[in-house]
């Protein structure tokens, strides 16, 4: 072990290097080429915008529901939590977990989906999280985007569907190959989606209740929840409302992170791989045992169904959907207003231009342009 890092984690010497050649990294505040990377995505406007963005509630219906930034940190957290335990990379698995959503519309999935609708190539944020830190961020004299490490954008692609590799084949190069052949990424990236899993199947419990579209009676057909419940309840037979809620979900929290790191403990054992690159040819080695794997689907499939699928969301992301069409269809006649300087590097492709722009809007700065824009063109907003 060299740094605390296992033999099988990224290690930052060996990056595969950025797109556009820069001085020697530990010449720059010695700081190593992933730390760099995570302080570049802190910095960058896409990450201030997460804090007015939807997770699930719509950013304005209360001070204590996540945002996209919130949910972010907390993925950085947990993932950096179980970083340090296999001994990989945690400024690796931070700066993913900090970008993983910076391609996320406003009004969470309504307003993907919206978009993916409007666009005959599709729209998809993992791509368009990608798209942001190779092309969109406008930060530095000679290149567009903020030329991140392969191992940091390997980590924010996450997936890829066939089309979108087809298509973008060019641009993704090293990184569309992975796809083709069938490799894993680094465990640092495997851990960060994971991670996140772990983040949002926990606090949208936590926002669920406390918006009052769950309750706990309803939660105790899911294993998870009613296993740690009652232990809660044995430990502490007075606690009620939102401390009891907290302490159950720090204890699924707990169980979930131990599960990983010790089923993945015995993966990496059986499987010993010695680099990076050997793990890109095993299967996936961070992973839940398969019965906690089976409660965290069933979690997932009640907050999907109950949460997700609840009219009164449903109702606020067919309002959301609405603003995204009626803005993709203004700025496509209406094209001078998107502001000019706004990324000029493709503009023969305006539908993808436009949905650039929307997609990086906040909830409230696309609320606002719809208002503004339905007033003057009524006809447009059906
Ligand atoms: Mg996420």
């Amino acid at each position: 072990m060299i740094n605390g890092l296992a033999s099988y984690a990224a290690k930052p010497e060996e990056s595969l290097g950025r797109v556009f050649a820069e001085p020697q990294e530990p010449t720059l505040s010695g700081r190593n080429p992933f730390q760099r990377d995570r302080d570049r995505i802190v910095h960058s406007a896409a990450f201030r915008r997460l804090e007015y963005k939807t997770q699930v509630f719509l950013n304005h219906e209360g001070d204590h529901f996540r945002t996209r930034l919130t949910h972010s940190l907390e993925v950085a957290q947990i993932g950096r939590a179980i970083a340090r335990r296999l001994h990989l990379n945690e400024d690796l698995v931070e700066g993913i977990a900090l970008a993983h959503d910076l391609g996320h519309t406003p009004f969470g999935h309504a307003g993907q989906d919206a978009l993916n609708a409007c666009l005959k190539d599709g729209f998809e944020h993992n791509l368009q999280s990608l798209w942001v830190v190779d092309e969109l961020e406008e930060r530095y004299p000679t290149f567009n985007g903020l030329n991140l490490s392969f191992e940091t954008r390997e980590g924010i692609l996450k997936h890829l569907s066939k089309k979108h590799l087809t298509q973008h084949r060019k641009w993704l190069g090293q990184l569309g190959d992975r796809f083709i052949e069938g490799h894993q990424p680094s465990l640092e990236a495997q851990l960060a989606n994971i991670a996140d899993e772990v983040a949002y199947s926990n606090h949208d419990i936590d926002d669920g209740i406390r918006s009052g579209l769950l309750d706990m009676e309803h939660l105790s057909s899911v294993k998870l929840w009613q296993t740690h419940l009652n232990h809660v309840h044995d430990l502490y037979p007075e606690l009620t409302g939102r401390r009891l809620r907290h302490e159950v979900i720090r204890h699924i929290i707990h169980q979930l992170v131990d599960d990983l790191v010790n089923y993945s403990k015995n993966l990496l054992q059986q499987h010993h791989p010695t680099s990076i690159h050997e793990v890109r040819l095993l299967p996936p080695l961070i992973q839940f045992s398969p019965s906690i794997q089976a409660e965290v689907t069933e979690l997932k499939r009640f907050l999907f169904k109950n949460l997700y699928r609840h009219p009164q969301v449903v109702a606020k992301t067919e309002e959301a959907s609405t603003q995204i069409h009626f803005l993709f269809g203004f700025y496509t006649t209406h094209p001078n207003e998107i502001p000019e300087h706004f990324y000029q590097t493709d503009v023969s492709n305006q539908p993808r231009r436009i949905a650039h722009y929307i997609a990086g809007m906040t909830d409230r700065f696309a609320r606002r342009e719809y208002i503004r824009f339905s007033a003057i063109t009524p006809n447009q907003s059906s």
